[in-house]
């Protein structure tokens, strides 16, 4: 039942791999994996590119990619085929986790690219404003490379891929071998709403073509994908000395207080914990209820989770298990939590009479000796353990080696920003979750094990560049004070003016800061 399965190499000895649909097991493509020499030649093309790209006006690059949006929307049926194709997911959360933020993406980081990329002129302080101007130039770092993995493989290409490339870099999108074509569409509609060719590029493969770019003399690495993977990356990108951006894996908690609107709580922990069949990094892992309202959560949580359909079509809520690697995961945290003492309320098994298939789950009596509830599931499952108030469960929430994202569910918002300032977390969510990355201006990033740096957020078009200070002699005097020769009157002028400025009550008044 493997979706990714090793071909017959090509006449030429390429290596080739079988991609199936996991809903159907039907084949639905191939891919030739791009060796090391085409990596690199990918690269060289994309250098050459990257300078002439880099010198087209500013404004110019945002109204191409802008047209990427206007072909998103033209193109969405074939988008959306291919997504559903690659992964299983429905059509439901192919608009809504690949579709819509495509366009919100583009549009949102389009609108912002003159204002966070043009030169900017910046006051200098204090004592240097008479003598010195500074311009701050957004230079584009280069080449980047984009490794994305097979859980939201369209939107998670597009939305760094459109930074990068607005900000003057040429990118080559290493898609994930899991759903290769759905990242591919990023860099197909970007070249047809005009983006150079050697600008946008696909390379395709596994980790092999992966570790190839990483290590191919690209400027930057931007990684999604899992922790094992991002340790490689950090110490590829480290030896380099270049820079990188890793989001990571997550485990991500629920706080559900005594005030929580019930209704509103039971709904947004099943469709979080089951949104793209649980393959979500920032979805919903662990759910932790206060004791005195736990009976009505658990009981409304069962209701939904028993009325949902899975499968393939239209009129389905869940959709297949992405991966078949995947299921094997799902089922030993189940099984193992069920030796544990666990209690299966609904679901609790594969189905994979069509395809890979999950039954939508609902575990209560969950404990950290579990591995549910410490490794990433990514699964269909929602997983509830009780707590006597919410200051055990914020000691549980943090009891994680990841620390991606979290949620924290009362009717008191003040209360709920508290305990979201107490989560060991990147990101925190009140009363809904999955959200933090669908907000462009949020910086977006774990602690922890669940990534290095930030990604998005308002500036987020600037880390694909190197803000390159530009200081500006203002009178071109034939001499600074300080140069040769030093005599006794430079070296009194200059102690004379660290007594004025700094000594006294200038510095109190707040002068010259
Ligand atoms: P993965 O690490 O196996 O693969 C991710 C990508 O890296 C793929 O394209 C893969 O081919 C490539 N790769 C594999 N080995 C490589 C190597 N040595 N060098 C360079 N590239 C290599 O991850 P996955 O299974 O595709 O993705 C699932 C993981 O991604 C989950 O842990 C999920 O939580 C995480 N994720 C995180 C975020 C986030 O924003 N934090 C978003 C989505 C997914």
């Amino acid at each position: 039942m493997a979706i990714v399965e090793p071909m017959s190499s090509t006449p030429e000895g390429r290596r080739r791999l079988a991609i199936r649909s996991p809903a159907t097991r039907q084949p639905v493509g191939e891919i030739v994996v791009s060796s090391p020499a085409d990596v690199a030649e990918a690269i060289a093309g994309a250098r050459d590119a990257q300078m002439e790209w880099r010198r087209v006006p500013l404004a110019e690059r945002a109204r191409i990619v802008r047209g990427a949006i206007d072909l998103l929307v033209e193109k969405r049926e074939e988008v959306i085929r291919t997504i559903i194709d690659e992964t299983g997911k429905t059509r439901l959360e192919s608009l809504m986790m690949e579709i819509l933020p495509g366009c919100d993406y583009l549009n949102f980081w389009c609108a912002r690219a003159m204002k966070e990329l043009s030169d900017e002129k910046r006051r200098l302080h204090g004592y240097l404003r008479p003598f010195k101007k500074l311009l701050i130039h957004y230079r584009p770092l280069g080449v980047i490379g984009v490794i994305t993995p097979w859980n939201g493989p369209f939107s998670l290409a597009i939305n760094p891929m459109t930074q990068a490339v607005l900000a003057g870099n040429a990118v080559i999108l290493k898609p994930s071998e899991v759903a290769p074509y759905s990242g591919a569409w990023a860099v197909q509609l970007l070249r047809e709403a005009g983006v150079p060719e050697g600008v946008v590029q696909t390379v395709h493969g596994d980790g092999e073509t992966g570790a190839a770019l990483v290590n191919g003399g690209v400027q930057k690495i931007s990684f999604t994908g899992s922790v094992r993977t991002g340790k490689k990356i950090a110490a590829a990108c480290a030896e380099q000395l270049i820079p990188y951006t890793l989001e990571l894996g997550g485990k991500d908690a629920m706080i559900v207080c005594a005030d929580a609107d019930l209704e509103r709580a039971a709904g947004g922990a099943v469709f979080n914990s089951m949104l793209n069949t649980g393959h979500v990094c920032m979805g919903v892992e662990r759910i932790y209820v206060v004791e005195s309202v736990a009976d009505e959560f658990e009981e409304r949580v069962k209701n939904i989770v028993s009325g949902l359909r899975y499968g393939l079509g239209d009129d389905v809520d869940v959709g297949s298990v992405f991966w078949d690697r995947q299921l094997p995961i799902i089922e030993r945290h189940i099984e193992d939590a069920k030796a544990k003492g666990a209690e299966i309320v609904v679901g609790g098994e594969a189905d994979t009479t069509l395809g890979l298939f999950y039954k939508p789950t609902f575990v209560r009596k969950v404990d950290h000796t579990m591995e549910l509830m410490r490794e990433e599931t990514f699964g269909p499952i929602v997983s509830v353990m009780r707590v006597a108030d919410e200051e055990e469960a914020i000691r549980l929430a943090n009891d994680s080696h990841y620390g991606l994202s979290g949620s924290v569910w009362t009717k008191d918002i003040d209360k709920g920003i508290e305990i979201a300032k107490r989560l060991e977390t990147g990101s925190v969510v009140i009363n809904d979750a999955s959200m933090a990355y669908g907000a462009p201006e949020a910086p977006f990033g774990g602690l922890k094990d669940s990534g290095v740096g930030q990604v998005n957020g308002l500036g987020g078009l600037r880390s694909y560049t190197h803000p390159q200070p530009i200081l500006i002699d203002r009178w071109s005097m034939k001499k600074e004070r300080v140069w040769y020769p030093h005599t006794p009157e430079t070296i009194e002028e200059i102690d004379g003016m660290i007594r004025f400025i700094y000594g006294g009550a200038l510095k109190r008044l707040g002068f010259f800061s």
